[in-house]
């Protein structure tokens, strides 16, 4: 299979070939030909799988032809990173098209994005909240929209935005194609896709399952060793750009200057830094000054950066979904990666659910030089972990060496 067969204007298959992509993947194999016909779509996948160009590239096929500087298509998102990753997409697909696509997300000035508007664009790609107040404030018009879509559905029930996003669509005419991306279908997404998609071919590529790319590791520890640890993981493991997750932004903001002291070039990406310092983090780790970002799941869901060798779960997260959006982070496309998670003893249930959805035992590995018993410091003793908790628990016992995968400087 290669892309010559969708049909697409030679111009799209120009900036396909220059995006260096060789042959579509699976989602776009599917998605691609079903979008073209105008067919309302449910995808099941995850980021990492191409599902951005699966839907960017019939879009923009579409209208190619038709009038511009109208807005007709539209593309609602949870997160301003996520917008500015789709836009960027949309930019480079769609080079010598003459298209537009604009940005429309709030935390930055609105000025802009209504010019934007009034100046005309054929592509919205939006967060629910600020494009509703441009609506409320007859900036933007949605009634010549023909393709509308829906991405990381689960996502956006999480974050609350269902009630927004049900706003938005009565402003969308009922005639259009729809296409709904979530990596899960609890049941008011199911009931989001009844009532806004007709007919829908569903196409389901790796239902929360990562991507085979990724290996994964997990390091059992006391909670008060866990820096220490990961500090010594960073320490003998060649790396490229490494995504650290915890469970809070104070603990990203904590732990990125914990590792800043240790000597690596860090960054963090939470929700209390501004838009401005968290496209700086994003450049910046993107670029490869900083070798290392901390960032909490909302922050981070979806970011689309290259060469990220490891995640490193050093909370884990609070779901199997949300472990499968993290590690999707890594091993992107044809790419491979690792993906590290700190274990401590109340981690134990989350472990099991993760191992029954992924259908497979992780390692369990322990690095031969760590002191796995030093005490908590005396100055906190409601933190200290009793020492049984560690390894004479059976689950925790390492199955392989700890150099089994990882590379060894
Ligand atoms: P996405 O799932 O849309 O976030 O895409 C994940 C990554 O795969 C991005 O870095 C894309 O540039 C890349 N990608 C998308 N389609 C292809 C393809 N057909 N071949 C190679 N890489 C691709």
């Amino acid at each position: 299979m290669n892309f010559n067969q969708f049909n697409l204007d030679s111009r799209l298959l120009a900036s396909i070939r220059r995006a260096g992509y060789l042959t579509p993947t699976p989602i776009q194999e599917q998605a691609i030909p079903a979008a073209l016909a105008g067919r309302d779509l449910i995808g099941t996948a995850q980021t990492g799988t191409g599902k951005t160009a699966a839907f960017v590239l019939p879009i923009l096929q579409r209208l190619l032809d038709g009038p511009r500087r109208r807005a007709r298509a539209l593309i609602i998102t949870p997160t301003r990173e996520l917008a500015e990753q789709i836009h960027g997409v949309i930019c480079d697909l769609g080079t010598g098209t003459g298209l537009r696509s604009a940005t429309i997300y709030g935390g930055v000035g609105i000025t802009p994005q209504t010019e934007a508007l009034r100046r005309g664009t054929e592509i919205l790609v939006a967060c629910p909240g600020r494009l509703l107040d441009h609506l409320g404030q007859g900036n933007a018009r949605l009634d010549e929209i023909e393709i509308l879509v829906l991405d990381e559905g689960d996502r956006m029930l999480d974050m609350g935005f269902l009630p927004d996003v049900r706003r938005i669509l009565k402003h969308v005419p009922a005639q259009r194609q729809t296409m709904l991306f979530s990596a899960t279908f609890p049941v008011e997404i199911e009931q989001l896709a009844r009532q806004s998609l007709r007919n829908p071919e569903r196409i389901a590529i790796g239902l929360s399952r990562p991507v085979h790319t990724v290996e994964h590791a997990l390091y059992p520890v006391s909670k008060h060793l866990k820096t220490k640890l990961l500090l010594r993981l960073l320490e003998q493991t060649r790396t490229d750009s490494v995504l650290i997750f915890t469970r809070t932004r104070h603990r990203a903001h904590s732990l990125a200057k914990k590792i800043e002291r240790a000597g690596y070039k860090v960054t963090s990406l939470h929700s209390d830094r501004t838009q401005g310092q968290r496209q700086t983090a994003l450049n910046g780790f993107k670029s490869g000054k900083f070798q290392i970002m901390v960032a909490t799941d909302i922050a981070a869901r979806g970011l689309d950066v290259d060469s990220i060798s490891h995640v490193i779960n050093y909370d884990m997260p609070d779901t199997a979904d949300a472990y499968i959006h993290r590690i999707g982070r890594t091993g992107r496309a044809e790419r491979t990666g690792d993906a590290f998670t700190l274990v401590t003893p109340d981690d134990h249930d989350m472990l099991r659910e993760l191992e029954k959805i992924m259908k497979q035992r992780l390692p369990l590995l322990t690095l031969e030089d760590f002191d796995y018993d030093a005490p908590a410091p005396v100055v906190e003793p409601t933190r200290i972990q009793p020492r049984r908790g560690m390894r004479p628990n059976r689950s925790f016992e390492p199955r392989r060496p700890a150099t089994a995968h990882m590379r060894h400087k």
